[in-house]
């Protein structure tokens, strides 16, 4: 799934191709994309606008299209947004033609990505307050935020960065890579870490995701920039996707298990497990592990 470094890649690359291009027409090719806006009604709203902008929050783009129309997209699994593709690109759900011939392409084969049209400054940052928390690069995010967030939490630690409500934007690559370099064990309880590992974990979810952008994103799945080109983040995980290859800073085998429900790569001699973490958990995750993603 593509995370904040993936999204972003896509934000940079759009925003200059798109700003104050008109939209002449919107093909909703799947009309689960809008869902619940029928693709007419999608359509009505938004032709005949012009790119204003592009943002993004978390995971999620924010097309501005004047007017306080804000058109929000969200990639899931597989979306990619493509600039003056092939026509014939596969697994096509919409098509914003642009005038000047231009066109900007939805493609995604599993079809989890959403769109939602949302009306007014106040009425967007309402969506937004109640699904994500500190975005990591607002200058917000540091030991004391992330302390006071994961306050009182028992989930694990890995669990909590997933939560997009707490900071907006990590996924399953970005958690394991900021873990590793924070040497903090993804099974530890998220409210027990001492004030020094969510200062470390503050920089290092920055680092990672820094890393990240420095490489156009990662590409797993199908994730591509909006020119058809693909990240290399993937060749330079620290890591996550890494099991049975020697840990870059001790050596030991990186180990997958499961932890909050994903497939998670540590390095067990330098983010030391949790007293009371059993080691038949671990045992279990491990074996099971061939089917998790
Ligand atoms: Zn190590």
């Amino acid at each position: 799934m593509p995370e904040l470094p993936e999204v972003e890649t896509i934000r940079r690359q759009l925003a200059p191709a798109l700003h104050g291009k008109r939209i002449s027409r919107l093909r909703v090719i799947d009309p689960k994309w809008g869902t619940p806006i029928a693709a007419d009604e999608l359509a009505a709203l938004i032709e005949g606008r012009t790119f204003d902008g592009l943002d993004r929050r978390g995971k999620y783009l924010i097309f501005d299209l004047g007017d306080e129309v804000f058109l929000i997209c969200h990639l899931r699994m597989t979306g990619n947004f493509l600039y003056d593709a092939d026509p014939e690109v596969p697994y096509q759900r919409a098509v914003f033609e642009l005038d000047g011939g231009h066109t900007l392409r939805f493609t995604d084969p599993r079809r989890f990505g959403t769109a939602e049209v949302i009306l007014g400054g106040d009425a967007l940052d309402e969506y937004f307050a109640g699904r994500l928390g500190i975005e990591p690069f607002s200058g917000a995010l540091d030991g004391a935020a992330l302390g006071t967030l994961a306050s009182g939490k028992r989930t694990s630690i890995k669990a909590f960065l997933l939560d997009q409500r707490a900071v907006a934007g990590i996924g399953n690559i970005y958690a394991d890579e900021a873990l590793f370099r924070a040497e903090v064990h993804p099974m530890r309880e998220a409210g027990r870490l001492q004030a020094a590992q969510y200062e470390l974990l503050a920089q290092t979810i920055q680092d990672a995701l820094q890393a990240g952008l420095d490489a156009g994103g990662a590409t797993i799945d199908d994730f591509r920039h909006a020119d058809g080109l693909y990240g290399s983040f993937q060749d330079e995980f620290l890591v996550h996707r890494r099991a049975g290859e020697p840990c870059p800073r001790c050596g030991t085998e990186v180990r997958k298990m499961v932890v909050a429900g994903r497939g998670t790569y540590v390095c067990e001699r330098c983010q030391t497990r949790p007293r009371g973490a059993s080691k038949r958990r671990g045992a279990a995750a491990a074996s099971r592990s061939g089917q998790q993603p």
